[in-house]
């Protein structure tokens, strides 16, 4: 099937349908800052409520934290991230534009867009510089006197931090994992492509403490998990790919690791990395704190510092890679009637059930002959059990193309058959299947499909 995804269109329609909006668009906005609507939201909280079940219901060795994003300014020296978590930066003096010095090959020059900075004869470019990515902040109300703190760069410290609480309350011995969901903040110098990378964003990291010897194997196993979890909700597996990172490329700390890659509009790039980070959090955190980080085998008598596997996801670009995954264009027959004769264009986006934001749309075909308080009832009785969307505006053909658009799978549609036999027609977002079932019946077969598991169309 051809590709017809771009950025742009994703773009068009997340704007369109209300899921995502450029940061404060009425001042003319802020760059790289984005704010998630009505669908947005749920779409998203549907992503990292997979992840918890991934993580937490699934299986019985994870443990959940949520730790505060602004932390002890040591936590930082300890991370290395004071001192190393930077990018080296050149200003042009002519044009005024900052550049990663790593990236200049990709990079426009302001002058003349079709050059690289540096090439063009009025170009004036600064030595480069370290410039640090974190955001700081003053604690305390004088700002003065405050002390200087900074906003979480990344959730993993905050899980290190708590190791000690975490082993001493969870009855959990390595191998266990602490899972967190938050937002972390980098000043990014080249933001940019949508959400795929911002200022502000969520991350969704699980660090997993295993005997030493253990390490590599826990590796294996979490690059197969994270693969497995973004096919099953639906990712093409053509589309995805797991890079192990070359020795030069590797943090000093890491023995191993790889990225998840999409292949996104904008070509393959991460999704997810996969850490094997050996005891260097915990020793680092135990040297600054002066606490000691260990585990005590109470069977084997043996006292050891555990080695760490990080999954490192993020919530915005898995959010990202559904979007562009499921985004289709196609003709279908006529809206009016879907026997209809006349081919029609629609757009859809063939997200997994249990991550679309909207599981069902309840629709009168008219607006009169009591239709419009079957369809509610119905409506009320299918809320308490999964999103349901009341919709009653416009044409019928009008209202599936909305649902489409927004990812909706299931569209019931009561008419005046409906007010005589107590049916209602089921219509099914990707094969546009229409078929008649009982009222009664409705709640448990949608139950029945959402649990089922899922398979892109875009596959064949
Ligand atoms: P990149 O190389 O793209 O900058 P990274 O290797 O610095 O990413 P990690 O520190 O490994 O990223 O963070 C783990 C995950 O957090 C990334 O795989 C990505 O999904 C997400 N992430 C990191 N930075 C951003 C950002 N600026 N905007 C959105 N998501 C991000």
């Amino acid at each position: 099937m051809a590709e017809t995804v771009t950025m742009e269109k994703v773009v068009a329609l997340c704007k369109r349908r209300g899921f995502v909006f450029p940061s404060s668009e009425i001042y003319g906005g802020v760059g790289s800052t984005y704010d998630y609507g009505h669908y947005g939201v749920l779409l998203k909280s549907n992503v990292k409520n997979e992840w918890w079940r991934a993580m937490l219901q699934d299986r019985e060795d994870i443990v959940a934290l949520d730790s505060a994003i602004i932390q002890h300014p040591r936590v930082w020296e300890a991370s290395g991230h004071l001192a190393g978590f930077t990018d080296p930066l050149v200003d042009c003096r002519t044009c005024k534009l900052r550049f990663r010095a790593d990236h200049i090959d990709q990079s426009a020059c302001g002058l003349k867009p079709s050059k690289h900075p540096g090439e063009h004869s009025e170009c004036n470019l600064t030595e480069a510089r370290d410039f640090n990515l974190m955001f700081e902040t003053t604690v305390g109300p004088v700002k003065e006197q405050g002390a200087t703190a900074y906003l979480r760069p990344e959730t993993a410290q905050g899980i290190f931090i708590n190791f000690k609480n975490v082993l001493q309350f969870s009855r959990k011995k390595p191998p266990f994992g602490i899972a967190q969901i938050g937002k972390s903040f980098r000043n990014e110098i080249t933001p940019g492509n949508f959400i795929f990378r911002t200022r502000e964003f969520e991350q969704m990291e699980m660090e997993y403490f295993v005997p030493p010897d253990e390490a590599h194997n826990w590796f294996e196993h979490w690059l197969k998990e994270r693969m497995d979890w973004y096919v099953e909700l639906g990712l093409r597996p053509d589309h995805l790919r797991l890079r192990a990172h070359e020795r030069d490329e590797l943090s000093h700390y890491s023995s191993a690791t790889s990225d998840v890659e999409y292949l996104f509009p904008i070509g393959w790039s991460e999704l997810e990395g996969i850490a094997n980070r050996g005891c260097f959090d915990l020793t680092q955190h135990a040297d600054f704190s002066g606490e000691k980080l260990e585990y005590f085998d109470p069977e084997t008598k043996e006292r050891y510092i555990p080695h760490v596997i990080e999954p490192a996801a993020g919530a915005d670009r898995a959010t990202l890679a559904f979007l562009v995954d499921a985004y289709e264009e196609e003709e279908v027959p006529g809206a009016a009637s879907e026997q209809g004769q006349t081919m029609e264009s629609r757009t859809v986006l063939r997200l997994h059930p249990r991550l679309a934001p909207v599981k069902v749309a309840v629709m009168p075909l008219v607006k009169k002959d009591g239709q419009p308080e079957l369809a509610r009832g119905i409506h009320d009785q299918l809320r308490r059990l999964m999103q349901s969307e009341y919709d009653e505006g416009g044409s019928i053909g009008k209202r599936y193309r909305r649902q489409d658009e927004i990812g909706t799978p299931w569209g019931v549609t009561v008419d005046h058959k409906s007010m005589e036999d107590h049916t209602v027609t089921l219509r099914d977002r990707d094969t546009l299947a229409q078929e008649r079932i009982g009222i009664d019946e409705l709640a448990g077969e949608l139950q029945r499909r959402l649990a089922a598991p899922w398979r892109s169309p875009k596959l064949g």
